[in-house]
């Protein structure tokens, strides 16, 4: 069973005007196909490995019997492939207003707001390639917001990914070029969760 991009339920355009089809077009089939592919292609070499199930590879990636440059794409492009997968169900434009999500969110944070900005600023200052996420401690259970560098999903370090946000250029350059925080403020126009 090899891994494989999945579809989208909405169109490329559907996020249009803030994020545009084709950034959502070339980030779907060009960059996140190539991490399926290149996750694919670094597991040919070891059958027993082909079949398992993504989250089993990355909560484990310190024990797999394989070579260290494999391990290195196991974890770039397994996670370049959980990663993307998540962004596109974030984005959906039929995903109803989370109350529960809402609620843990303001006790948190004390309130949409503030979590917002600590977010934006968090995502602002996010250096190089990376991600910013939402995410559930796996030890204290508290919800914390963190940037994890390159394509390292939360699971990696046991902790639960709520909602992440893609600051690879690759997401943004085109309608945004440089302008992270106008990408950031379209990021939360678009969602519907929150
Ligand atoms: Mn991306």
């Amino acid at each position: 069973m090899k891994h494989e991009l999945p579809q989208l339920n909405y169109a490329y355009d559907a996020l249009e005007p803030y994020i545009d089809a084709q950034t959502m077009e070339i980030h779907h089939t060009k960059h996140h196909q190539a991490y399926v592919d290149k996750l694919n292609a670094a597991l040919d070499k070891y059958p027993d490995l082909v079949g398992k199930p993504l989250e089993e590879l990355l909560t484990n990636l310190q024990n797999l019997s394989v070579d260290d440059a494999d391990r290195i794409a196991i974890r770039n492009h397994g996670g370049g492939h959980m990663n993307h997968s998540l962004f596109w169900k974030y984005l959906d434009p039929s995903n109803q207003k989370d109350e529960q999500f809402v609620a843990d969110v303001a006790v948190t944070f004390g309130s949409v707001e503030d979590f917002k900005k600590q977010f934006t600023d968090s995502a602002t200052k996010l250096f190089g390639s990376g991600w910013t996420w939402l995410i559930r401690n796996g030890k204290t259970s508290k919800i914390e917001i963190i940037n994890l560098p390159l394509q390292d999903n939360p699971i990696m370090l046991g902790n639960e990914p709520l909602l992440g946000l893609d600051v690879w250029e690759h997401a943004y350059y085109i309608k945004h070029q440089n302008r992270r925080p106008e990408y950031i403020e379209s990021f939360w126009k678009v969602l519907k969760i929150i």
